[in-house]
């Protein structure tokens, strides 16, 4: 059962349950391809006016709650959740596993030489991972996208398009996918390759992530907009009951 949060469920687990959970889907797993969405606040705002979106998201396998706002918001709403779980540091979690078994990840969005930074990157920190390949993510073409992923059948596929680009992709995509899991994944390529500084780590622990981010890059404040908005919605719901 999922924990409902302004009309997007999400999985009950603390991020090394959703490592475990996750790392079932690779290859010699689960059959069928499966995805992961991370919705923050902003995505679980713009699905209520967006059935695509909400489909894409009921679709994953594993839905996880990147984002202190929603980790808050269910707790408002007397359901909590047991912590929050940013799309980021599963992926590595995930990626640490696959490096210890040999596995490979494809690594698909952002500009162009983006993806390929961060996986020399990733290849230095995790030593044993196959970087199956990378492609930016710009492209308008799917059909030929999908057949170089297919071609290296990797383990991952995570895909950083922005959100809510990469979560209707994923669903869009998903049956005619040769991989293990794929994972919506917004700017974590842009970290991983050093473009994009995260915030620190005690930003971090005092749930502050999405300020220090504001900080840095203020033309977001649009976007942003939507955390109150949530807030308010969430506070709204617990007062009607
Ligand atoms: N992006 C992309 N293709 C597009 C639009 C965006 O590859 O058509 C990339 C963009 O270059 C950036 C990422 O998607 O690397 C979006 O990052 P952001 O931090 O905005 O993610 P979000 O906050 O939306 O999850």
């Amino acid at each position: 059962m999922r924990i409902d949060v302004l009309g997007v469920g999400f999985d009950d687990l603390t991020a090394s349950e959703a490592a475990s959970a996750a790392v079932c889907h690779f290859s010699g797993g689960a059959a069928a391809p499966a995805y992961a969405v991370t919705p923050n606040p902003e995505i679980v705002w713009l699905a209520r006016k967006n059935s695509a979106l909400r489909d894409a998201i009921s679709g994953a396998a594993l839905v996880l709650p990147d984002g202190i706002g929603i980790v808050y918001g269910a707790r408002i709403l007397g359901t909590p959740l047991k912590e929050r779980v940013p799309g980021i540091d599963f992926a590595a979690a995930l990626l640490a596993s696959l490096a210890e078994r040999g596995g490979g990840v494809y690594l698909l969005g952002a500009k162009p030489g983006v993806a390929e930074t961060a996986g020399d990157k990733l290849r230095e920190t995790y030593p044993g991972l196959v970087i199956a390949g990378t492609r930016d993510g710009y492209f308008e073409d799917d059909a030929a996208v999908i057949a170089e992923i297919n071609a290296k059948a990797p383990d991952l596929l995570l895909v950083c398009l922005g959100a809510p680009k990469q979560e209707l992709w994923i669903a869009k995509n998903i049956a005619g996918l040769a991989v293990g899991l794929a994972i919506g994944l917004g700017g974590a390529l842009d970290v991983w390759a050093g473009t994009v500084k995260r915030a620190p780590e005690r930003w971090r622990r005092l749930g502050l992530e999405w300020l220090y981010r504001l900080l840095r890059e203020p033309r977001r404040i649009g976007r942003m907009m939507s955390l109150p908005k949530f807030l308010f919605a969430v506070i709204w719901r617990r007062i009607r009951g």
